[in-house]
């Protein structure tokens, strides 16, 4: 059983459509590695059956010698994803039990190119969260772990998604990023991640957190299956009316162009105070490696950089308190009775959101409202546009940005749930790529001293996912990240 997991995305399809093993083979060794490290938390509804009547037709269209391009392959779906029949509740109480009629445009786009879906992934309640430690569910658990074997968050919100991958638990994961949700716990859990550019994917279907930030992206072990993943993933939607025409660019001929030639910016802002030492030595090695590759390494300014938290954190709640409204108690999930309808309005959103759902929205009804919408919601849009000039700017010069991932590696659970500000400074190197509407991708890069994984990011031009995936796969390559997180299943090292 171990063997199949050892096979990487692109290596299982290949040996799927060889039929040296099967669909529902690799969908049972799957299934039977959640089983194995359901401890790690990171599935909250495990669909067994479902799994392997897809892996079943996925098995009859290779047969037929009609594979699409993620046939047979298992893949776990953040519960923000809308699937359809299956539970589907972003990890709140106010949508226990809500069973969507209706599947997410990234989904379907999965399913129709053969995807096998094992089951919905753990995340923060609404997505907002940067340790997978908001969700109802209780905390999805990081499989990696440093000397002192403290458990420790796998990131968030997407944490679910990023432990499992990183377990072996799941082939592939999607995730949702609206501040860095996918590429913070690819960086803590040591897998790669990518935001596309916003647009790229189709928002329709999944849980509305910050409309003009949310981007779904993959997770993978590797490069080259993200790649191929995101191909699968990305279109064009009616239904979605910010999803793009521009045709997505060929992702899987972009792996092995090189960096050759290429100018690379390094922001200078981004050296910032009560970053570790470790994560400022690996950036410096990044850059090396772009370089010995033959990438010209370029000095480079963003210099509203600093505003781009508190922007975000104006911005985001805002929208959210928007989002959250029509979860009154008539429509979805959990009803709190009353006797009179604001009461039950009242009753309802006060058991079913968590605390950190119910600060966001005090925020964003704050911010939006009359008397201080000028003073917080409109200059944090003013900031939000300087961002994105100035990253405007060094596009002119730069093909694509460099960066750290995340100021520090994993940190145990429960240390900064109580700390909301500390916690908000996790998306510190993320979050202006949200702002401007910017793909990035994070790539293991190497451990720390403690053994755990730090990423590092790139950051490139709109609808450059292509360019994005040649520098990625320089950094894999350079890296040679080739260690295993100690929790996964088959047993680590
Ligand atoms: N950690 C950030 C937040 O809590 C980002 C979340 C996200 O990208 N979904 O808002």
């Amino acid at each position: 059983m171990s063997d199949l997991l050892d096979l990487n995305a692109v290596e299982a399809r290949k040996a799927l459509i060889k039929k040296s093993i099967s669909a529902v083979e690799l969908t049972t060794a799957y299934l039977g590695a959640a089983e194995a490290t359901a401890g790690l938390n990171n599935y909250v509804n495990l669909t067994a059956e479902h799994a392997l009547s897809m892996a079943a037709e996925s098995d009859k269209r290779i047969n037929e010698g009609a594979p699409g391009l993620l046939e047979g392959l298992p893949i776990g779906v953040k519960d923000l994803f809308c699937t359809k029949g299956v539970t589907s509740t972003a990890c709140s109480n106010i949508l226990r039990g809500f069973v969507p009629p209706y599947e997410s445009t990234v989904t379907s786009n999965l399913w129709n190119a053969g995807g096998v879906m094992l089951g919905k992934l753990n995340c923060d309640e609404f997505a907002m969260g940067s340790g997978n430690e908001t969700s109802v569910y209780g905390p999805a658990i990081n499989p990696w772990q440093g000397s002192d074997k403290v458990d420790l968050v796998p990131g968030g919100s997407s944490g679910g998604s990023a432990s499992a991958v990183a377990a072996r638990s799941a082939l592939m994961a999607t995730g949702t990023d609206t501040g860095g949700s996918i590429r913070q716990p690819a960086a803590f859990c040591g897998v790669v991640g990518l935001k596309p550019t916003y647009g790229r994917c189709s928002r329709w279907g999944i849980v509305a957190f910050a409309s003009s930030l949310d981007q779904a992206g993959p997770f993978t072990r590797n490069v080259a299956d993200n790649a191929l993943m995101m191909s699968a993933m990305a279109s064009y939607d009616l239904k979605d009316s910010t999803s793009t025409k521009i045709p997505l660019q060929d992702l899987m001929g972009a792996l092995d162009r090189g960096v050759k030639g290429l100018k690379i910016g390094v922001p200078r802002e981004y050296v910032m105070d009560g970053m570790d030492n470790e994560v400022v030595n690996l950036w410096e090695q990044g850059q090396a490696w772009l370089r010995e590759a033959g990438a010209e390494l370029v000095d480079v300014s963003l210099p509203h950089t600093k505003y781009a938290l508190p922007a975000y954190y104006i911005i985001a709640p805002a929208e959210a308190s928007s989002n959250l409204a029509r979860y009154d108690g008539v429509r979805y999930g959990t009803r709190v009775d009353a006797d009179t309808l604001d009461g039950m309005y009242e009753a309802t959103r006060a058991a079913g959101f968590g605390d950190e759902v119910q600060r966001r929205i005090m925020i964003g009804t704050y911010v939006l409202s009359a008397g201080y919408y000028d003073a917080y919601y409109l200059k944090a849009q003013k900031v939000r546009r300087l961002i994105k000039d100035d990253f405007d700017t060094v596009y002119q010069t730069v093909d694509a940005i460099l960066t750290p991932a995340t100021p520090s590696a994993a940190f145990p659970v429960g240390r900064k749930i109580d700390d909301p500000v500390t916690n908000f400074l996790n998306d510190v190197f993320t979050v202006p790529a949200n702002l401007a509407g910017l793909p990035g991708i994070v790539v293991p890069g190497g451990l720390t001293s403690n053994g755990l994984p730090l990423g590092l990011q790139v950051l490139g031009r709109p609808f450059d996912e292509a360019g994005l995936y040649r520098v990625a796969a320089v950094l894999e390559d350079a890296a040679g990240f080739t260690f295993k997180a100690a929790r996964i299943a088959g047993g680590g090292s």
